[in-house]
């Protein structure tokens, strides 16, 4: 037996088609290798029940490795490891999808059976390379830091309040960035409770750690604190920039802001006046202004008020935005939808508003009002660009803080236990604070359960101390702040509770230093000389396929009944962002026809730069290859999103057609 001991290959069989084109009964004594692996087959092995059941049968066989072989999409979900004995290492668990490849959907059967052979192959190669899983017990602080000053900030504290974590409030910002006022009760709520600190004046000047070890350094006038808390809530508000009128309303009384109109609605000091509210003055406004917009008009229209609402784009989409909008017209505010912009006067000190119905053929219209209201325009506040520096966190084209993409939750970042919420990255009116606060509570309760630790597994990324240069590249490509430089030991430190196992530093260390925990060079080096052998015939073209894209897709490409090329195998990796130079070369020196790279689109990724570093690298590589006479077109990289099926389809059939046949040199 090798170290990893003894593997079980448990395959499904609840699909006909892929229970027809199994290996044969004693299959497994070809998988080569010195290893004792046993098959066991059923119809499932994923779903509820799963993970005890593999575990007894880890307890009875005495097997330290499992590799779960299927067609079921549950694979995606299935554990990486699983605990059999209390207090020992966690049994790793691989998986070869079957679908995922589309063997199911291959015609021909003999190549059917052999694609899926292969694939399980590659899976028990790799699996026989990887460690038992330790896992490690962490010292957790629960407390939640939320920084900010709007009605966001506190929806977010009260919501976590009364799940019981203990909150820092850091007031940060002004507390009328937002269309949105505070409601005084939820100041009282949040400001009385027992488990809260609130900080004045606030503003964070250090930030490190990880989740449930955030240490902050925060500054007040004249004084500087350190703060231990297990996450941080940023929802920092943008600054409301000054009114800009026409001259003619310069200085005028009867205008308005938005949230001063919201204000006055709530104390009912306008009944019965007619106020006119022009959106969309300089481009559109943000969709949280137009609902805070409709919301004040049907208060004020309920409290016998005339509002009208001059717009060039409603936000009727959204939460409850096109129910907001009939319950406003029912109540009876005008809405007036515009093409070219309104014109104010004051004539004998009233105010008239012309404008031009754009609905209506000669829709001229000239009304005197009470009051105008306009929303005020924002901006992000400076804090947005420190916080984003301070958590390497990347701003958008407008300089808030950039949410996570489409591989986290709306309010997730990069950086686990670092949330965005509120007005600090997109619109938030007060439904949405509520369902964002909810959104943060469910993520905190996985990964701050009450207890006083919270268990990690070790050694996610495996450093080696003696060939760090300390050069900090990794440092600086962690896209996830789970590296650290240890100044006093002259190594790198990585944060397993932070890691989230990207591989991207591995592949960016010149060293070779780092090493992915659950794939270590030798192991990939391992698994591509299995895959690069011939299959039917023909040297395969190896398909480096990111496990947030392109997997999916082939995943997708199954269900649709898309057969990929039998020449193309996929391996799958964490981000595209482990694929460096070494690992392409190194599937070409073994053979491959070619290499193909699979990452997910720009500003997609899930760590945030592995896509683009990828390509990046894949390009320097093809140029090199090119350089030395070889062809260059053996190496690809390419985008694919997880709804691309038809996509991913369409490349590899490309590769397979266009890529050289043979491997370099023949
Ligand atoms: S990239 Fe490699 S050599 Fe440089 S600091 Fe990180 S581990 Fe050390
Ligand atoms: S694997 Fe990814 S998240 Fe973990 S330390 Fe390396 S770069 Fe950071």
């Amino acid at each position: 037996m090798s170290a990893s001991g003894r593997i079980g290959v448990l395959i499904e069989t609840s699909d006909p088609t892929v229970a027809d084109s199994l290996p044969p009964e004693g299959f497994e004594a070809g998988l080569g290798g010195q290893d004792d692996v046993i098959v066991f087959r059923a119809a499932s092995w994923t779903g509820r029940g799963a993970p005890a059941h593999i575990a007894e049968l880890c307890r009875e066989a005495g097997l330290s490795q499992v590799v779960i072989c299927g067609p079921s999409p549950a694979l995606g979900l299935a554990p990486e490891s699983i605990e059999v004995e209390d207090g020992q290492p966690r049994v790793p668990v691989t998986w070869a999808a079957i679908r995922e490849h589309c063997a199911w959907v291959e015609k021909d059967e003999h190549a059917r059976a052999a694609k899926i052979g292969r694939m399980i192959e590659l899976a028990v190669v790799r699996a026989r390379g990887t460690e038992p899983c330790t896992m490690t017990s962490i010292p957790a602080e629960r407390s939640v830091a939320v920084a900010g000053n709007n009605h966001a900030a506190f929806r977010m504290a009260y919501v976590l309040l009364e799940a019981g974590f203990p909150v820092l409030m850091l007031q940060i910002g002004a507390s009328d960035g937002c269309f949105y006022p505070i409601s005084e009760a939820l100041v009282g709520q949040v400001t009385s409770h027992a488990n809260v600190q609130v900080v004045a004046d606030a503003s964070i000047e250090h930030v490190e750690g990880h989740v449930g070890d955030f240490r902050l350094r925060v500054s007040t006038p004249g004084e500087r604190t350190f703060f231990r808390v297990g996450a941080l809530v940023v929802a920092v508000d943008a600054e409301p920039g000054p009114l800009v009128l026409d001259d003619a309303l310069d200085g005028a009384e009867q205008v308005l802001s938005l949230r001063e109109y919201g204000e006055v609605v709530t104390h009912g000091k306008l009944n019965g006046q007619a106020v006119c509210i022009v959106l969309d003055r300089d481009g559109l406004d943000r969709r949280c202004a137009g609902q805070a917009a409709l919301r004040s008009a049907l208060e004020h229209a309920r409290q016998g008020g005339k509002p009208t609402l001059l717009f060039r784009q409603i936000p009727v989409y959204g939460h409850g935005g096109q129910v907001l909008y009939d319950d406003a017209r029912a109540a009876g505010v005008t809405v007036i939808r515009y093409d070219s912009a309104p014109r104010f006067s004051l004539v004998s000190g009233g105010l008239r508003v012309t404008v031009t119905d754009a609905t209506l053929p000669d829709g001229v219209l000239e009304f005197p009002v009470d009051r105008l209201v306009v929303p005020a325009p924002r901006r992000p506040s400076e804090s947005h660009a420190r916080l984003a520096a301070m958590l390497r966190q990347p701003l958008d084209l407008q300089g808030y803080l950039q949410p996570g993409n489409v591989r986290h939750r709306p309010v997730g970042s990069a950086r686990r236990g670092v949330y965005f919420a509120g007005g600090c990255h997109d619109e938030c009116d007060p439904e949405e604070a509520g369902l964002e606060a909810q959104a943060v509570l469910a993520d905190l309760m996985a990964l701050l359960p009450d207890k006083k630790t919270i268990q990690v597994p070790a050694e996610k990324v495996v450093v080696d101390a003696d060939k760090c240069a300390a050069c900090l590249t990794c440092y600086r490509a962690c896209p996830h702040g789970a590296i650290q430089p240890n100044t006093s030991q002259h190594r790198m430190d990585v944060l397993d509770p932070a890691c989230w196992q990207c591989g991207i530093c591995a592949a960016v260390c010149p060293g070779r230093a780092l090493e992915h925990g659950s794939l270590r060079f030798h192991q990939m080096h391992d698994t591509l000389q299995v895959a690069t052998r011939e299959l039917l015939g023909r040297r395969p073209i190896i398909a480096f396929a990111c496990r947030q894209s392109a997997v999916p897709a082939a995943d997708a490409a199954g269900h649709v009944g898309l057969a990929l090329p039998t020449d193309v195998l996929l391996i799958d990796v964490p981000c595209a962002g482990l694929v460096g130079d070494q690992l392409v070369l190194d599937a070409l020196e073994q053979g491959a026809r070619g290499v193909l790279v699979l990452g997910c689109h720009h500003d997609n990724c899930r760590s945030l730069w592995g896509s683009d570093l990828s390509r990046k690298r894949v390009d320097k590589v093809r140029d090199a290859l090119g350089a030395v006479g070889v062809e260059g077109e053996r190496v690809w990289f390419h985008t694919v999103a997880a709804n691309e099926p038809h996509r991913l389809a369409h490349l590899l059939a490309e590769a397979s057609k266009s890529m050289p046949a043979g491997q370099i040199g023949e």
